[in-house]
């Protein structure tokens, strides 16, 4: 397979963990019989620094014509005093809408060897923990109408919760397919007992899975699926859920994990170009100094092959070399316990490269 990525490094450590993806992508090529070619392009803060705008048009549209993207992280302390609409932050809204990322993925995954990260009671992680939330991305109180009017109370505000039944059957397509490739379970959070938004988001979910008779789907209210991920998170496979439960459910799942340097994510669209990101920020404390831990990127890139490019055992072979290092005890700062051995950036990169066969 000859495969074309647009790769944005970014600010911070952005440039740094991309480095070490990279050419691990290309091991990949080399084990796997595929070609991978990259054309590098700026957004965030060095594309303001580059031509004064975050989100250059020859980076949307290198990101339209490749099989999809990588992403570093963008942001800093240099670009803080920037007006809102032109930060770095600005150009990952900007990819959002021009490639039409509705759905967003975040694996919440503990490993073993990581368990003294994660803020539960040992009997209740277990083995580790192994979930995903699917997010809706475009539509919901994020993007609904909005506004001040007077009040017998004085000023009031409103925001509105509205999904039609194409944004709903879309984001539930994506949570079933995911599924199929995992544990075959589905887990619709909403808040149907109270907002009519919900009701209709249940009937349209329950209609989707019609196509998907061999995955599991339950319903659960957001108030009691927030309990349930501290109480027991081994009952989930795949939560989907709206743009709003699911900002606030995602961090919580990934908050049970540990650590922020391990978690990739994905944003997917219907065209099949989708972007992939670990879900860290920039990390300007530590950026240029080969402390930042790029398995998340690593990691996004392992989803980058399962879910926009089909390739399943490469994916698998990723994730395997990371659970393998590990295992062999290699930390990188932010992971680091007692009895560890610590290492930096690029010989963590080097370590999980020598560990893929
Ligand atoms: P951050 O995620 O960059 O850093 C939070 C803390 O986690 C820091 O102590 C950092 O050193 C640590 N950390 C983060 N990633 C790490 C890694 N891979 N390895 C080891 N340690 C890691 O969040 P922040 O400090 O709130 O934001 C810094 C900048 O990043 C801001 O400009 C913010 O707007 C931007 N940001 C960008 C994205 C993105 O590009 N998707 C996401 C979040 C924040």
């Amino acid at each position: 397979m000859n495969i074309g990525l647009a790769v944005i490094p970014g600010d911070g450590i952005g440039p740094e963990v991309t480095a070490e993806t990279l050419p691990l992508l290309d091991k990949i090529g080399t084990l796997f019989g595929h070609s991978f070619t990259y054309t590098e392009v700026e957004a965030g803060g060095c594309a303001i620094d580059a031509v004064g705008e975050p989100l250059p048009q020859t980076t949307v549209d290198t990101c339209r014509a490749s099989d999809s993207v990588l992403l570093g992280a963008v942001g800093g302390p240099k670009w803080d005093t920037l007006p809102g609409d032109q930060r770095p932050e600005r150009a990952l809204l900007g990819l959002r809408g021009a490639l039409g990322l509705y759905a967003n993925i975040r694996p919440a995954l503990l490993h073993k060897s990581l368990r003294k990260a994660c803020p539960l009671r040992e009997d209740i992680v277990g083995d580790g923990i192994d979930l995903i939330v699917v997010r809706e991305l475009t539509g919901g109180i994020y993007f609904g109408e909005r506004g001040r009017r007077a009040s017998q109370g004085g000023e009031e505000a409103f925001d509105t919760e509205a999904y039609n039944e194409l944004e709903v059957a879309r984001i539930a397509r994506q949570a079933f397919q995911i599924a199929r490739l995992r544990q075959k379970k589905v887990t619709s959070v909403d808040k149907a007992n109270v907002l009519e938004s919900s009701r209709l988001w249940r009937e349209v979910v329950i209609r989707t899975a019609a196509d998907y008779p061999d995955v599991e789907l339950n319903h659960m209210y957001v108030d009691n699926a927030a309990m349930q991920l501290i109480r027991d998170p081994h009952q989930f496979d795949v939560i989907v859920t709206s743009n709003m439960f699911g900002d606030i459910l995602s961090d919580e799942a990934s908050m049970i994990t540990g650590s922020i340097g391990m978690l990739p994510s994905a944003s997917l669209s219907d065209s099949g170009v989708g972007m992939y990101e670990p879900i860290h920020g920039s990390a300007p404390d530590i950026a240029g100094l080969d402390k930042a831990n790029p398995i998340a990127t690593i990691l996004s890139a392992a989803m980058m092959l399962r879910f926009s490019l089909g390739l399943q055992e490469e994916a698998a072979a990723i994730e395997q070399a990371v659970t393998d290092v590990l295992e062999q005890g290699y930390r990188t700062g932010d992971i680091m316990s007692p009895g560890t051995t610590l290492i930096g950036t690029a010989a963590m990169g080097k370590r999980i490269r020598d560990a893929l066969s």
